[in-house]
């Protein structure tokens, strides 16, 4: 394997496959990183594995690793807070049930999501909403969609802001694990739990975020996603220094969507991504 030494390439730890909310399915990114020649991938649906377990369940190339992963959401009330997870056994059966549970829970919001606009007099179905959804898990995005060619809303924004946003008229709020929960879940499967995309919690300064941190660590939290399109120079040196004092592993992905976010490109991001492989050797490390 010497070829792959010489070239160690570099990776893509945040990908979304049409398992949760991204365009591709999980054999077109790995063909997609491939042809881009990235060295290791993981793919990371919202709430489910299936998409990796499919990358994973395909004769391996020896040039393309791919890493097991999932991004779960948590119960964070000031933000946004996702939890990534990698190398965890997929067959475990406590990780199944809780996002058996997820699933369900996502499932049923949608249809009362839908029954609610429906009290709000819009001529709207969930079979119309599934049809948007192209198979793969059914969110807000695919309500949206629905109302903008209804041309119940003109953009997709307005119809987040009449209807779907936090608190807005049609609004179903979604059970979601709590962070230590999310945590757990993942390191009972064998897993090392990251924290996605920290720029999303919302923290008002350092301080803060260093307690957020400090307290997730107490939970279990193994990791921090330092490089991710979102953030710029300050904020990656921020959070490579926040890991440091945490004493946290660093990881990167580019949080590729396919073309439910056109610009952002798989192992690039938005063209100056560039995530080296050696932090998939020390994720392996923790685990060895
Ligand atoms: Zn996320
Ligand atoms: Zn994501």
């Amino acid at each position: 394997m010497e070829i792959v030494s010489r070239h160690p390439g570099y990776i893509d730890l945040h990908v979304h496959s049409t398992a949760s909310d991204g365009s591709l399915s999980p054999l077109k990114i790995i063909e997609l990183a491939k042809k881009i020649g990235l060295r290791a991938v993981a793919i990371t649906d919202h709430d489910t594995i299936e998409g990796s377990a499919e990358a994973l369940d395909r004769p391996q190339s020896p040039f393309l690793e791919i890493l097991s992963g999932i991004e779960i959401s948590a119960d964070f009330s000031s933000g946004t807070m996702h939890i990534l997870g990698y190398l965890m056994r997929l067959d475990d059966f406590s990780l199944t049930q809780t996002l058996k549970t997820l699933q369900e829970a996502r499932a049923t919001r949608n249809v009362k999501i839908v029954q609610k606009l429906q009290e709000l007099g819009v001529n709207i179905r969930y079979d119309e909403v599934a049809a948007f959804s192209g198979g793969g898990q059914i969110g807000r995005p695919h309500i949206a969609q629905v109302l903008v060619h209804k041309g119940v809303a003109k953009s997709f924004d307005e119809a987040f802001r009449r209807f779907l946003k936090k608190g807005g008229p049609a609004n179903v709020e979604r059970y979601q694990l709590l962070p230590a929960e999310a945590i757990q879940a993942i390191l009972q499967a064998g897993g090392v739990p990251v924290l996605a995309h920290p720029f999303t919690l919302n923290a008002k300064n350092e301080t803060a975020l260093d307690d957020i941190l400090a307290g997730l660590k107490q939970a279990g939290l193994e990791g921090l996603e330092v490089y991710c399109p979102g953030h710029g120079p300050t904020n990656t040196a921020l959070y490579e220094r926040l890991a440091r004092r945490h004493g946290l592993l660093m990881t990167g992905g580019s949080d590729f969507h396919g073309a439910a976010k056109p610009d952002v490109r798989l192992g690039s991001g938005r063209g100056n991504l560039r995530i080296p492989y050696r932090l998939v050797e020390d994720l392996k490390k923790s685990r060895e």
